[in-house]
């Protein structure tokens, strides 16, 4: 009988060979951790062992120049052993306490922050932008860059009332995640067709099927089939510009950003929420968008000042309720945050004006 042929692994590679030796020899036997100070993390194992994890921000989108640079430290100070978080930090794990501050000197005078941990402002997580992805309406590893650079503050110290998740999206629609503040690109009008291209670019019926308000139907334009869109019923979600790049929706003044607050993914503590949107019609004002990161901070620094102790985002506008978030941060009340969508009254809550 012939030999079955094994099957093939692709999922997440196997972690171990690329763990620090000591906390591949203590692998779930961790008797405590504490935290001494902002970004480092301390373990100690059952058989007496230590470890420090040392945290530092990077610029997400790394030269080779700067990765070597990293490398070079962890071969000096942690055995030639890291890890990233998804949120780009690099974690260097120490077993020799006295390498401890000279990795943070060293890190600090070449420009990296040491933070990131317990109630401080994280690394904002985002999606890939320019780089990676093909339909973007703006850069979103940029915008993460440039709203850090502003909360540098808050990332090295631990001020927070409770941890703070922020996430940029480079468009409503695909990879973007909840978070306590999440920036995330909208479109506000309608997609501009190419006539000329779409019969030979596009396969209809698959455009057709992808709007979620069913606002695209087939059309003869120009003796051409094409598509048409009900510019009335259209949500200017973009869904049908990546199956159709002739429907442009990237617009370089109607492309704005939108602020959205208090979204939660874990079920730590309490239940996971979706976020809300607060403010919107903000300029796509690369590279360091000004606007978008002074309405980031008027919420961060009226939560820093008005949440209590360990109270997440979420938790701090339930308890004060949207008319004084509202109030409070200054951040104008208007008719574009009225979620009138007819399946949000039974499932998402959607918005911030009232709630079932
Ligand atoms: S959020 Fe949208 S545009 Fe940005 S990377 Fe994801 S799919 Fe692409
Ligand atoms: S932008 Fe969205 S709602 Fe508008 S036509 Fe395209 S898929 Fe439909």
């Amino acid at each position: 009988m012939a030999e079955l042929r094994p099957p093939i692994e692709s999922g997440a590679p196997d972690p171990m060979p690329y763990m620090h030796p000591v906390m591949v020899k203590n692998y779930g036997k961790w008797a405590f951790h504490s935290h001494p100070k902002p970004g480092v993390l301390y373990h100690r194992a059952e058989s007496g062992d230590e470890i420090w994890t040392v945290k530092a921000g990077t610029a997400r989108q790394l030269d080779h120049y700067s990765v070597r640079e990293l490398a070079d430290i962890a071969d000096k100070y942690a055995d030639g052993f890291v890890r990233f978080t998804i949120r780009s930090n690099i974690e260097y794990m120490v077993s020799d306490e006295s390498k401890v501050e000279p990795l943070i000197k060293e890190l600090n005078d070449k420009g990296y922050p040491i933070g990131g941990t317990a109630n401080s402002v994280s690394m904002i997580a985002h999606t890939q932008g320019f780089l990676h992805c093909d339909i973007p309406g703006s850069d979103a590893s940029g915008a993460a860059k440039a709203v850090m650079d502003e909360l540098y503050e808050e990332f090295i110290a631990h001020e927070m009332p409770n941890r703070v998740k922020l996430s940029t999206s480079c468009c409503e629609i695909n990879c973007g995640g909840q978070a306590d503040i999440a920036i995330i690109m909208q479109h506000t009008k309608p997609p501009k067709i190419n006539h000329d291209l779409v019969a030979n670019v596009c396969e209809r019926p698959s455009v057709v099927a992808r709007c979620p308000v069913a606002a695209i139907r087939p059309a003869l334009v120009n003796g051409k089939p094409s598509l048409e869109v009900d510019e009335k019923k259209c949500i200017c979600c973009g869904a049908c510009y990546p199956p159709c790049p002739p429907m442009q929706i990237n617009d370089p003044e109607h492309s704005k950003f939108a602020i959205w607050v208090g979204g939660k993914n874990s079920n730590a503590r309490s239940k996971p929420t979706f976020h809300k949107l607060v403010a919107s019609g903000l300029p796509n004002n690369l590279p360091r968008l000004p606007e978008v990161a002074e309405v980031v901070k008027k919420i961060l620094y009226t939560y820093k000042a008005d949440g209590k102790p360990w109270e997440r985002m979420n938790e701090w506008i339930e308890r004060i309720g949207w008319p004084a978030f509202f109030e409070k941060t200054g951040l104008p009340f208007t008719k574009y945050h009225i979620d009138d969508w007819r399946g949000s009254r039974v499932n998402l809550n959607a918005s911030t004006h009232i709630r079932f």
